[in-house]
């Protein structure tokens, strides 16, 4: 991808960014000393993914603007939006999305905003979600969402583009959700192996489908991989206070599209 394409992203053009991001595209194989990493915030630049911010998919303004915690969050909850698993890989129509998934939680369920901070699409575009949750994460704060019932002032949610009960993601797509997980990581020092869970390990919910589900451990492997070849990867935070509570899977959930369990 040309530096050309992407969205404003401050923070994220030195050359030495570049280099780095160059050696994430490469497998985490280091360039030796064309990498020098000058510390933490450094470091946390560095592994910020592309991720278009609310203007640039034209969201509208929140009822209300959220509420930003001084602290971060203590899990990921990996969530599928219950949408139709599109070919269409395009920038185009990751905007449509998200502008959709906005329309749904705010004229269908009545929220202030868009209900998760994180979106990625099935081609792997990563858009913010709610409002402030971009400048929330690079502040190592958390802007409070609504996608996982009871569980919103601990947990940042990414909604995964498709429906995940039978099919499995695009690699497109998993490749984005590693990227995105490990730039939390360091955000937040969160532990990829505790703080990575479900929706389903939260509230009664199939979200985000058995096929999604099945390949966290998997996510949190990469994820751990990513960060102990960087030098993001500092002592992380132990224990989170309030634990997944693993409820049972519903048998017959409602089957509605953007529908996926529990979320305000
Ligand atoms: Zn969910």
């Amino acid at each position: 991808m040309s530096t050309h394409d992407r969205p404003v992203m401050p923070g994220y053009m030195s050359r030495r960014t570049i280099l780095r991001g160059a050696a994430f595209a490469a497998g985490g194989v280091l360039l030796g000393s064309a990498i020098e990493v000058g510390g933490a915030q450094t470091a946390l630049a560095s592994s910020e993914p592309q991720v278009y911010a609310r203007a640039y998919w034209g969201a509208r303004s929140p009822r209300r603007s959220a509420q930003v915690l001084g602290s971060g969050p203590s899990y990921i909850v990996v969530h599928h939006t219950f949408t139709a698993n599109t070919n269409d890989h395009s920038v185009n129509h990751a905007t449509a999305l998200s502008r959709a998934i906005q329309r749904y939680h705010m004229d269908v369920n009545g929220w202030d905003d868009i209900g998760q901070q994180l979106t990625i699409s099935r081609g792997g575009h990563i858009l913010e979600g709610r409002n402030t949750s971009l400048a929330s994460i690079r502040n190592g704060q958390h802007a409070v969402g609504a996608h996982t019932a009871n569980h919103n002032g601990h947990t940042v949610g990414i909604e995964n583009e498709g429906t995940y009960t039978w099919a499995s993601p695009p690699q497109s797509l998993m490749d984005a959700l590693v990227s995105t997980c490990v730039w939390l990581c360091s955000a937040y020092d969160l532990d990829p192996g505790a703080a990575i869970v479900g929706h389903r390990d939260f509230n009664p919910t199939n979200c985000p489908g058995d096929q999604l589900y099945s390949m966290l451990p998997q996510l949190r492997r990469d994820v751990s991989a990513r960060l102990r070849s960087s030098q993001a990867a500092e002592p992380k935070k132990e224990a989170p206070e309030e634990r997944p509570t693993y409820p049972d899977l519903p048998e017959r959930e409602r089957e509605t599209e953007h529908y996926h369990g529990p979320a305000a």
